[in-house]
Protein backbone atom coordinates (compact mmCIF):
# COMPACT_ATOMS: atom_id res chain seq x y z
CA UNK A 1 0.00 0.00 0.00
CA UNK A 2 1.34 3.36 -0.99
CA UNK A 3 0.10 6.86 0.76
CA UNK A 4 -1.07 9.30 -2.23
CA UNK A 5 -0.34 13.20 -1.07
CA UNK A 6 -2.83 14.04 -4.39
CA UNK A 7 -5.73 12.25 -2.99
CA UNK A 8 -5.58 14.26 0.32
CA UNK A 9 -6.25 17.21 1.75
CA UNK A 10 -5.68 19.60 4.64
CA UNK A 11 -7.66 21.90 6.54
CA UNK A 12 -5.41 23.95 8.58
CA UNK A 13 -7.31 25.74 11.51
CA UNK A 14 -5.39 28.13 13.87
CA UNK A 15 -5.86 31.61 15.50
CA UNK A 16 -4.80 34.98 15.39
CA UNK A 17 -5.93 37.55 17.77
CA UNK A 18 -8.77 35.69 18.85
CA UNK A 19 -10.20 34.82 15.47
CA UNK A 20 -10.15 31.71 13.63
CA UNK A 21 -8.16 31.58 10.55
CA UNK A 22 -7.51 29.58 7.72
CA UNK A 23 -3.57 28.70 7.37
CA UNK A 24 -3.07 28.74 3.82
CA UNK A 25 0.98 27.29 4.18
CA UNK A 26 1.62 24.62 1.71
CA UNK A 27 1.93 21.43 3.74
CA UNK A 28 4.26 18.47 2.66
CA UNK A 29 3.93 14.95 2.97
CA UNK A 30 6.17 11.77 1.58
CA UNK A 31 7.43 14.12 -0.57
CA UNK A 32 4.33 15.30 -2.19
CA UNK A 33 2.02 18.35 -2.08
CA UNK A 34 -1.00 17.94 0.08
CA UNK A 35 -3.49 20.56 -1.03
CA UNK A 36 -4.69 23.20 1.66
CA UNK A 37 -8.24 23.71 1.67
CA UNK A 38 -9.73 27.03 2.38
CA UNK A 39 -12.52 28.07 4.66
CA UNK A 40 -15.87 27.24 2.99
CA UNK A 41 -14.37 23.82 1.40
CA UNK A 42 -14.47 21.80 4.36
CA UNK A 43 -18.52 21.55 4.00
CA UNK A 44 -17.84 19.83 0.56
CA UNK A 45 -15.37 17.05 2.17
CA UNK A 46 -17.10 17.00 5.78
CA UNK A 47 -20.57 17.63 4.32
CA UNK A 48 -23.58 19.44 6.38
CA UNK A 49 -26.69 18.01 7.08
CA UNK A 50 -29.30 19.77 5.39
CA UNK A 51 -32.45 18.40 6.07
CA UNK A 52 -34.46 17.52 9.45
CA UNK A 53 -33.22 14.83 11.62
CA UNK A 54 -34.87 13.32 14.32
CA UNK A 55 -32.84 14.69 17.84
CA UNK A 56 -32.89 11.53 19.75
CA UNK A 57 -29.08 12.59 20.17
CA UNK A 58 -30.24 16.26 20.74
CA UNK A 59 -32.44 14.89 23.52
CA UNK A 60 -29.38 12.81 24.87
CA UNK A 61 -27.32 16.26 25.21
CA UNK A 62 -29.75 18.15 26.93
CA UNK A 63 -30.34 15.14 29.91
CA UNK A 64 -26.20 15.57 29.96
CA UNK A 65 -25.98 19.00 30.31
CA UNK A 66 -29.00 18.97 33.03
CA UNK A 67 -27.35 16.43 35.03
CA UNK A 68 -24.21 18.76 34.90
CA UNK A 69 -25.65 21.49 35.77
CA UNK A 70 -27.75 20.07 38.94
CA UNK A 71 -24.42 18.45 39.63
CA UNK A 72 -22.82 21.77 39.66
CA UNK A 73 -25.13 23.83 41.78
CA UNK A 74 -25.39 20.68 44.54
CA UNK A 75 -21.49 21.11 44.93
CA UNK A 76 -19.68 22.66 47.67
CA UNK A 77 -18.21 25.55 45.51
CA UNK A 78 -18.92 28.85 46.34
CA UNK A 79 -21.94 30.60 44.07
CA UNK A 80 -19.37 32.74 41.66
CA UNK A 81 -17.22 29.57 41.24
CA UNK A 82 -20.58 27.71 40.11
CA UNK A 83 -21.48 30.64 38.05
CA UNK A 84 -17.96 30.95 36.36
CA UNK A 85 -17.79 26.96 35.84
CA UNK A 86 -21.28 27.59 34.19
CA UNK A 87 -20.52 30.04 31.62
CA UNK A 88 -16.53 28.48 30.93
CA UNK A 89 -17.57 25.13 30.83
CA UNK A 90 -20.72 23.44 31.21
CA UNK A 91 -22.57 25.73 28.62
CA UNK A 92 -19.30 26.37 25.80
CA UNK A 93 -19.40 22.81 25.80
CA UNK A 94 -23.19 22.40 24.91
CA UNK A 95 -22.64 25.13 22.35
CA UNK A 96 -20.54 22.67 20.35
CA UNK A 97 -23.24 20.42 20.43
CA UNK A 98 -25.63 22.74 19.24
CA UNK A 99 -23.30 23.22 15.85
CA UNK A 100 -23.05 19.99 15.08
CA UNK A 101 -27.01 18.84 15.93
CA UNK A 102 -30.46 20.39 15.48
CA UNK A 103 -32.29 20.31 18.87
CA UNK A 104 -36.34 21.25 19.14
CA UNK A 105 -36.87 25.36 20.57
CA UNK A 106 -38.74 23.60 23.08
CA UNK A 107 -36.04 22.28 24.80
CA UNK A 108 -33.66 24.76 24.47
CA UNK A 109 -36.37 27.25 26.12
CA UNK A 110 -36.82 24.28 28.77
CA UNK A 111 -33.22 24.57 29.30
CA UNK A 112 -32.77 28.09 29.71
CA UNK A 113 -35.00 28.53 32.13
CA UNK A 114 -33.68 25.37 33.97
CA UNK A 115 -30.94 27.20 34.24
CA UNK A 116 -31.93 30.48 35.17
CA UNK A 117 -33.89 28.62 38.31
CA UNK A 118 -30.42 27.37 39.45
CA UNK A 119 -29.18 30.58 39.17
CA UNK A 120 -32.00 32.16 41.01
CA UNK A 121 -31.78 30.14 43.72
CA UNK A 122 -27.97 30.23 43.92
CA UNK A 123 -27.61 34.15 44.47
CA UNK A 124 -31.10 34.36 46.35
CA UNK A 125 -32.76 36.34 43.64
CA UNK A 126 -36.53 36.28 44.12
CA UNK A 127 -38.62 34.64 41.13
CA UNK A 128 -39.46 37.41 39.39
CA UNK A 129 -36.01 38.64 38.43
CA UNK A 130 -36.31 39.60 34.52
CA UNK A 131 -34.90 37.48 32.24
CA UNK A 132 -32.84 40.20 30.58
CA UNK A 133 -30.49 40.33 33.38
CA UNK A 134 -29.27 36.70 33.18
CA UNK A 135 -28.72 37.07 29.63
CA UNK A 136 -27.26 40.94 28.97
CA UNK A 137 -23.79 41.61 29.24
CA UNK A 138 -20.85 41.95 32.17
CA UNK A 139 -20.50 45.62 30.85
CA UNK A 140 -24.48 46.48 30.96
CA UNK A 141 -24.36 44.65 34.26
CA UNK A 142 -26.10 41.57 33.72
CA UNK A 143 -24.57 38.12 34.63
CA UNK A 144 -23.89 36.89 30.86
CA UNK A 145 -25.11 33.60 30.75
CA UNK A 146 -25.48 32.30 27.44
CA UNK A 147 -28.65 31.82 26.12
CA UNK A 148 -29.29 28.67 24.26
CA UNK A 149 -32.33 29.98 22.02
CA UNK A 150 -30.26 32.40 21.08
CA UNK A 151 -26.68 30.96 20.29
CA UNK A 152 -29.15 28.55 18.31
CA UNK A 153 -30.54 31.42 16.23
CA UNK A 154 -27.15 32.56 15.86
CA UNK A 155 -25.69 29.66 14.38
CA UNK A 156 -28.51 28.99 12.27
CA UNK A 157 -27.96 32.87 10.44
CA UNK A 158 -24.49 32.78 10.41
CA UNK A 159 -24.41 29.38 8.72
CA UNK A 160 -27.04 30.12 6.02
CA UNK A 161 -25.11 33.23 5.10
CA UNK A 162 -21.63 31.73 4.81
CA UNK A 163 -22.96 28.81 2.70
CA UNK A 164 -24.90 30.82 0.59
CA UNK A 165 -21.98 33.41 0.09
CA UNK A 166 -19.20 30.62 0.07
CA UNK A 167 -16.29 31.15 -1.49
CA UNK A 168 -15.80 27.78 -2.89
CA UNK A 169 -17.99 27.21 -6.38
CA UNK A 170 -19.68 24.60 -5.43
CA UNK A 171 -20.85 24.99 -1.60
CA UNK A 172 -22.16 28.20 -2.76
CA UNK A 173 -23.79 26.15 -5.63
CA UNK A 174 -25.29 23.59 -3.68
CA UNK A 175 -26.59 25.84 -1.41
CA UNK A 176 -28.53 27.97 -3.69
CA UNK A 177 -29.68 25.74 -5.41
CA UNK A 178 -30.97 23.84 -2.08
CA UNK A 179 -32.66 27.42 -1.54
CA UNK A 180 -34.43 27.80 -5.12
CA UNK A 181 -35.46 24.46 -4.55
CA UNK A 182 -36.96 25.28 -1.16
CA UNK A 183 -38.21 28.36 -2.94
CA UNK A 184 -39.97 27.11 -5.58
CA UNK A 185 -41.72 24.13 -3.61
CA UNK A 186 -42.87 26.72 -1.22
CA UNK A 187 -44.25 29.18 -3.67
CA UNK A 188 -45.77 26.41 -6.25
CA UNK A 189 -43.68 28.34 -8.45
CA UNK A 190 -41.15 27.27 -11.85
CA UNK A 191 -39.07 29.82 -11.12
CA UNK A 192 -37.43 31.39 -8.18
CA UNK A 193 -36.32 34.59 -8.33
CA UNK A 194 -33.84 37.19 -6.33
CA UNK A 195 -36.77 39.19 -4.96
CA UNK A 196 -39.09 36.23 -4.63
CA UNK A 197 -35.89 34.35 -2.24
CA UNK A 198 -35.35 37.79 -0.31
CA UNK A 199 -39.20 37.72 0.02
CA UNK A 200 -39.07 34.15 1.36
CA UNK A 201 -36.26 35.03 3.93
CA UNK A 202 -37.65 37.76 5.28
CA UNK A 203 -40.94 35.81 6.00
CA UNK A 204 -43.01 37.99 4.66
CA UNK A 205 -46.49 36.63 3.82
CA UNK A 206 -46.12 35.16 -0.44
CA UNK A 207 -49.13 36.54 -1.09
CA UNK A 208 -50.41 35.10 -4.88
CA UNK A 209 -48.15 32.32 -4.17
CA UNK A 210 -49.60 29.21 -2.69
CA UNK A 211 -47.61 28.72 0.46
CA UNK A 212 -49.23 26.60 2.53
CA UNK A 213 -46.58 23.64 3.50
CA UNK A 214 -43.09 23.17 2.91
CA UNK A 215 -43.91 20.04 1.22
CA UNK A 216 -40.65 17.82 2.04
CA UNK A 217 -38.18 20.94 1.62
CA UNK A 218 -37.75 21.39 5.58
CA UNK A 219 -34.38 21.86 6.64
CA UNK A 220 -31.94 24.67 6.74
CA UNK A 221 -33.91 27.89 4.97
CA UNK A 222 -37.07 26.59 6.24
CA UNK A 223 -35.53 27.19 9.80
CA UNK A 224 -33.66 30.27 8.80
CA UNK A 225 -37.18 32.04 8.07
CA UNK A 226 -38.68 32.49 11.84
CA UNK A 227 -35.60 33.06 13.45
CA UNK A 228 -34.83 36.34 10.43
CA UNK A 229 -38.43 37.10 11.73
CA UNK A 230 -37.96 36.84 15.96
CA UNK A 231 -34.50 38.70 15.45
CA UNK A 232 -36.19 41.67 13.30
CA UNK A 233 -33.38 41.07 10.92
CA UNK A 234 -34.08 42.18 6.92
CA UNK A 235 -32.14 39.89 4.06
CA UNK A 236 -31.33 41.65 0.91
CA UNK A 237 -29.58 41.26 -2.55
CA UNK A 238 -26.02 43.55 -3.26
CA UNK A 239 -24.93 44.52 -6.74
CA UNK A 240 -22.20 41.02 -6.76
CA UNK A 241 -25.15 39.05 -5.89
CA UNK A 242 -23.99 38.41 -2.30
CA UNK A 243 -27.30 37.40 0.12
CA UNK A 244 -26.72 39.81 2.83
CA UNK A 245 -28.38 40.10 6.65
CA UNK A 246 -29.26 43.67 8.24
CA UNK A 247 -29.60 43.90 11.69
CA UNK A 248 -31.40 47.49 12.47
CA UNK A 249 -29.01 49.67 10.40
CA UNK A 250 -25.85 47.21 10.41
CA UNK A 251 -25.04 44.53 8.23
CA UNK A 252 -21.55 42.34 8.19
CA UNK A 253 -20.17 41.90 4.82
CA UNK A 254 -16.97 40.25 6.61
CA UNK A 255 -17.99 36.56 6.59
CA UNK A 256 -14.97 35.66 9.02
CA UNK A 257 -16.89 38.52 11.51
CA UNK A 258 -20.14 37.34 11.12
CA UNK A 259 -20.51 35.08 14.30
CA UNK A 260 -18.92 37.70 16.17
CA UNK A 261 -21.62 40.66 14.74
CA UNK A 262 -24.55 38.25 15.52
CA UNK A 263 -23.58 37.71 18.91
CA UNK A 264 -23.26 41.80 19.22
CA UNK A 265 -25.97 42.43 18.12
CA UNK A 266 -27.95 39.94 20.39
CA UNK A 267 -26.47 41.30 23.49
CA UNK A 268 -27.36 44.79 22.58
CA UNK A 269 -30.96 43.08 22.48
CA UNK A 270 -30.60 41.79 25.49
CA UNK A 271 -30.09 45.33 27.19
CA UNK A 272 -32.22 47.09 25.27
CA UNK A 273 -34.86 44.96 26.57
CA UNK A 274 -33.74 44.79 30.66
CA UNK A 275 -33.51 48.95 30.01
CA UNK A 276 -37.32 48.80 28.79
CA UNK A 277 -38.26 47.37 32.20
CA UNK A 278 -40.05 50.23 33.86
CA UNK A 279 -39.30 48.37 37.35
CA UNK A 280 -35.84 46.50 36.82
CA UNK A 281 -33.91 48.35 34.06
CA UNK A 282 -33.64 51.65 35.89
CA UNK A 283 -30.25 51.36 36.61
CA UNK A 284 -28.85 49.99 33.68
CA UNK A 285 -27.72 52.55 31.44
CA UNK A 286 -25.67 54.41 34.16
CA UNK A 287 -24.34 50.95 35.25
CA UNK A 288 -22.99 50.20 31.72
CA UNK A 289 -21.51 53.67 30.96
CA UNK A 290 -17.82 52.79 32.75
CA UNK A 291 -16.25 49.08 32.95
CA UNK A 292 -15.34 49.38 36.85
CA UNK A 293 -18.80 49.71 37.82
CA UNK A 294 -19.51 45.56 37.16
CA UNK A 295 -16.14 44.45 38.01
CA UNK A 296 -17.67 42.66 41.05
CA UNK A 297 -19.43 40.32 38.54
CA UNK A 298 -16.19 39.37 37.41
CA UNK A 299 -14.00 39.04 40.51
CA UNK A 300 -14.80 37.08 43.42
CA UNK A 301 -12.62 39.14 45.69
CA UNK A 302 -14.52 42.26 45.08
CA UNK A 303 -17.40 41.91 47.14
CA UNK A 304 -18.31 39.08 49.90
CA UNK A 305 -20.88 36.22 49.05
CA UNK A 306 -23.44 38.46 50.78
CA UNK A 307 -22.75 41.73 49.65
CA UNK A 308 -22.79 41.08 46.00
CA UNK A 309 -26.18 38.79 46.56
CA UNK A 310 -27.48 42.27 48.26
CA UNK A 311 -26.22 44.57 45.38
CA UNK A 312 -27.85 42.15 42.55
CA UNK A 313 -31.02 42.63 44.29
CA UNK A 314 -30.61 46.14 44.44
CA UNK A 315 -29.42 46.73 41.18
CA UNK A 316 -32.86 45.08 40.27
CA UNK A 317 -35.02 46.85 42.52
CA UNK A 318 -36.14 43.00 44.47
CA UNK A 319 -35.32 44.70 47.89
CA UNK A 320 -38.20 44.02 50.38
CA UNK A 321 -39.65 47.83 50.51
CA UNK A 322 -43.50 48.69 51.13
CA UNK A 323 -43.60 50.38 47.93
CA UNK A 324 -42.41 47.75 45.83
CA UNK A 325 -44.36 44.79 48.25
CA UNK A 326 -47.87 46.35 47.87
CA UNK A 327 -47.54 45.54 43.66
CA UNK A 328 -46.68 42.07 44.17
CA UNK A 329 -48.53 41.01 47.50
CA UNK A 330 -52.41 40.24 47.32
CA UNK A 331 -53.00 41.67 50.93
CA UNK A 332 -52.70 45.64 50.40
CA UNK A 333 -50.23 47.13 52.42
CA UNK A 334 -51.21 49.10 55.37
CA UNK A 335 -49.02 52.17 54.25
CA UNK A 336 -45.95 53.02 52.01
CA UNK A 337 -44.34 55.58 54.17
CA UNK A 338 -40.91 54.81 55.61
CA UNK A 339 -40.92 52.63 58.65
CA UNK A 340 -37.88 54.19 59.80
CA UNK A 341 -38.18 57.90 59.34
CA UNK A 342 -42.31 58.02 59.29
CA UNK A 343 -41.77 60.91 56.46
CA UNK A 344 -41.35 59.79 53.02
CA UNK A 345 -42.38 57.22 50.50
CA UNK A 346 -40.39 53.53 51.76
CA UNK A 347 -38.28 53.43 47.69
CA UNK A 348 -34.35 52.74 47.37
CA UNK A 349 -33.08 55.96 47.19
CA UNK A 350 -35.12 56.99 49.95
CA UNK A 351 -33.53 54.66 52.02
CA UNK A 352 -29.97 54.87 50.56
CA UNK A 353 -29.65 58.35 50.08
CA UNK A 354 -32.21 60.63 52.13
CA UNK A 355 -33.37 58.57 55.05
CA UNK A 356 -32.40 60.89 57.77
CA UNK A 357 -32.21 58.38 60.82
CA UNK A 358 -29.49 56.81 58.86
CA UNK A 359 -27.46 59.95 57.19
CA UNK A 360 -24.94 59.29 59.28
CA UNK A 361 -24.21 56.01 57.84
CA UNK A 362 -24.55 57.62 54.46
CA UNK A 363 -22.04 60.28 55.21
CA UNK A 364 -19.68 57.39 55.97
CA UNK A 365 -20.20 56.19 52.73
CA UNK A 366 -18.95 59.67 51.12
CA UNK A 367 -16.57 59.82 53.61
CA UNK A 368 -14.98 56.25 52.53
CA UNK A 369 -15.42 57.40 48.74
CA UNK A 370 -13.52 60.52 49.78
CA UNK A 371 -10.67 58.35 51.48
CA UNK A 372 -10.03 56.79 48.19
CA UNK A 373 -9.95 59.80 46.30
CA UNK A 374 -7.25 61.14 48.78
CA UNK A 375 -5.27 58.03 48.79
CA UNK A 376 -4.79 58.70 45.38
CA UNK A 377 -3.17 62.21 45.41
CA UNK A 378 0.41 60.97 44.07
CA UNK A 379 3.35 61.54 46.83
CA UNK A 380 5.11 62.93 43.85
CA UNK A 381 2.68 66.07 43.11
CA UNK A 382 3.21 69.30 43.80
CA UNK A 383 -0.18 70.39 45.52
CA UNK A 384 -1.01 70.87 48.89
CA UNK A 385 -4.39 70.73 50.23
CA UNK A 386 -5.48 73.84 52.04
CA UNK A 387 -8.82 74.74 53.91
CA UNK A 388 -11.48 76.73 52.32
CA UNK A 389 -11.23 79.35 54.96
CA UNK A 390 -7.43 79.61 54.98
CA UNK A 391 -7.69 80.43 50.90
CA UNK A 392 -10.01 82.44 50.57
CA UNK A 393 -10.92 84.50 54.40
CA UNK A 394 -13.53 86.84 52.41
CA UNK A 395 -15.38 84.06 50.96
CA UNK A 396 -15.84 82.55 54.74
CA UNK A 397 -17.12 86.01 56.08
CA UNK A 398 -18.93 86.88 53.19
CA UNK A 399 -20.71 83.67 52.02
CA UNK A 400 -22.66 80.94 53.72
CA UNK A 401 -19.79 78.78 55.81
CA UNK A 402 -21.19 76.17 56.13
CA UNK A 403 -20.41 75.92 51.88
CA UNK A 404 -17.09 74.08 52.06
CA UNK A 405 -16.28 71.44 49.23
CA UNK A 406 -14.51 68.37 50.04
CA UNK A 407 -11.29 68.86 48.99
CA UNK A 408 -8.79 72.27 48.12
CA UNK A 409 -6.05 71.24 46.33
CA UNK A 410 -3.45 74.50 45.16
CA UNK A 411 -0.16 74.59 43.83
CA UNK A 412 1.65 77.34 42.49
CA UNK A 413 -0.42 77.81 39.40
CA UNK A 414 -3.91 76.86 39.97
CA UNK A 415 -6.60 75.63 42.56
CA UNK A 416 -8.89 72.72 42.47
CA UNK A 417 -11.87 72.27 44.25
CA UNK A 418 -13.25 68.80 44.25
CA UNK A 419 -16.32 67.52 46.08
CA UNK A 420 -17.33 64.04 45.91
CA UNK A 421 -21.06 63.34 45.40
CA UNK A 422 -23.09 60.05 45.72
CA UNK A 423 -26.30 60.27 44.16
CA UNK A 424 -28.51 56.99 43.14
CA UNK A 425 -29.16 55.66 39.53
CA UNK A 426 -31.94 57.22 38.80
CA UNK A 427 -30.68 57.17 34.68
CA UNK A 428 -28.11 58.65 33.34
CA UNK A 429 -29.81 62.23 33.13
CA UNK A 430 -30.13 62.09 36.84
CA UNK A 431 -26.85 61.05 37.44
CA UNK A 432 -25.32 64.73 35.05
CA UNK A 433 -27.62 66.47 37.11
CA UNK A 434 -26.60 65.79 40.45
CA UNK A 435 -22.93 66.63 38.86
CA UNK A 436 -23.87 69.61 37.43
CA UNK A 437 -26.22 70.80 40.83
CA UNK A 438 -22.17 70.57 42.69
CA UNK A 439 -20.61 72.86 39.85
CA UNK A 440 -23.91 75.58 40.06
CA UNK A 441 -23.46 75.40 44.39
CA UNK A 442 -19.80 76.10 44.35
CA UNK A 443 -19.72 78.84 41.22
CA UNK A 444 -19.70 81.79 43.60
CA UNK A 445 -16.62 80.09 45.78
CA UNK A 446 -14.50 79.69 42.84
CA UNK A 447 -15.30 83.22 41.61
CA UNK A 448 -14.08 84.55 44.98
CA UNK A 449 -10.77 81.93 45.22
CA UNK A 450 -9.98 83.24 41.03
CA UNK A 451 -10.31 86.68 43.09
CA UNK A 452 -8.17 86.12 46.58
CA UNK A 453 -5.27 84.36 44.85
CA UNK A 454 -5.19 85.39 41.35
CA UNK A 455 -5.00 81.58 40.81
CA UNK A 456 -6.29 79.47 37.68
CA UNK A 457 -9.47 77.71 39.38
CA UNK A 458 -10.81 74.57 38.76
CA UNK A 459 -14.10 73.10 39.94
CA UNK A 460 -14.50 69.43 39.72
CA UNK A 461 -16.87 66.41 40.62
CA UNK A 462 -16.15 62.63 42.10
CA UNK A 463 -19.25 61.56 41.20
CA UNK A 464 -20.02 57.27 42.65
CA UNK A 465 -23.60 55.71 42.31
CA UNK A 466 -24.74 54.60 46.05
CA UNK A 467 -24.93 51.54 43.63
CA UNK A 468 -21.54 51.41 41.91
CA UNK A 469 -22.17 53.33 38.80
CA UNK A 470 -19.05 55.51 38.11
CA UNK A 471 -18.95 59.02 36.36
CA UNK A 472 -17.05 59.26 33.13
CA UNK A 473 -15.81 62.97 34.18
CA UNK A 474 -14.25 61.45 37.13
CA UNK A 475 -11.09 60.49 34.77
CA UNK A 476 -10.98 64.39 34.32
CA UNK A 477 -10.90 65.27 37.53
CA UNK A 478 -8.16 62.20 38.47
CA UNK A 479 -6.14 63.34 35.44
CA UNK A 480 -5.92 67.35 37.06
CA UNK A 481 -4.82 66.16 39.85
CA UNK A 482 -2.01 63.94 38.06
CA UNK A 483 -3.28 60.43 38.80
CA UNK A 484 -1.72 58.22 36.00
CA UNK A 485 -4.47 56.80 33.45
CA UNK A 486 -3.38 52.95 34.88
CA UNK A 487 -3.82 54.13 38.29
CA UNK A 488 -7.15 56.15 37.81
CA UNK A 489 -8.82 52.56 36.54
CA UNK A 490 -7.71 51.38 40.17
CA UNK A 491 -8.84 54.23 41.83
CA UNK A 492 -12.37 53.89 39.81
CA UNK A 493 -12.24 49.83 41.19
CA UNK A 494 -11.39 51.37 44.87
CA UNK A 495 -13.99 53.86 44.71
CA UNK A 496 -16.77 51.71 43.40
CA UNK A 497 -16.10 49.14 45.73
CA UNK A 498 -16.41 51.76 48.68
CA UNK A 499 -19.71 53.21 47.68
CA UNK A 500 -20.87 49.44 47.45
CA UNK A 501 -19.94 48.60 50.95
CA UNK A 502 -21.10 51.55 52.39
CA UNK A 503 -24.44 51.21 50.94
CA UNK A 504 -24.90 47.69 52.03
CA UNK A 505 -24.07 49.03 55.72
CA UNK A 506 -27.03 51.95 55.08
CA UNK A 507 -29.22 48.76 54.66
CA UNK A 508 -28.18 46.69 57.40
CA UNK A 509 -28.75 50.12 59.66
CA UNK A 510 -31.49 50.72 58.55
CA UNK A 511 -33.22 46.87 58.16
CA UNK A 512 -31.96 46.92 61.87
CA UNK A 513 -35.33 48.97 62.67
CA UNK A 514 -37.20 47.23 61.13
CA UNK A 515 -37.27 43.96 62.87
CA UNK A 516 -40.16 41.29 62.27
CA UNK A 517 -41.30 43.80 59.66
CA UNK A 518 -38.09 42.88 57.11
CA UNK A 519 -39.21 39.40 54.97
ZN1 LIG B 1 -36.99 57.17 55.82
Amino acid sequence: MKFKPAKCRVLALGFKRGRSIVDSVPFRLDGGEVRVLDRDSFWRYLGKNMGYQATEKGGEAIKTLEAYCDRLFLSHLTSFQKLLALKRFIIPKFLFQLRIRRFFRCDLRRLDVRIRTLVKAEFRLPNRACQPFFHAGLTSGGLGIPNLCCEADVLRLSQAIKMVNSTDPSVRAVARGRLALVVRRTCRVSEASETLTVEFLNCVSLTGHDSRAYGDAHGLWTAVRPVTKRHGARWFVTEDGLYQLALGADCCQDLGRLTKFLHLKVNQRWKTRWMELPDQGKTVECHSRYGSSNRFLRSSNVLTAVERSWMLKARLNLLPLRSIRGRFRKRVEPSVVCCKCGQHTETLPHVLNHCLPVMDIITNRHNSVLGVLLDSIPSSSSFSRCDVDRVCEEHATLANRRLRPDLILADARRVLVIDVVCPFENGVASMDAAVELKHAKYENLCHSLRLATAKTVEMHTFAVGSLGSYHPRNLATLRAMGVSLFESRLVSERAVVASQRGSHRVWKAWCSFRGNERT
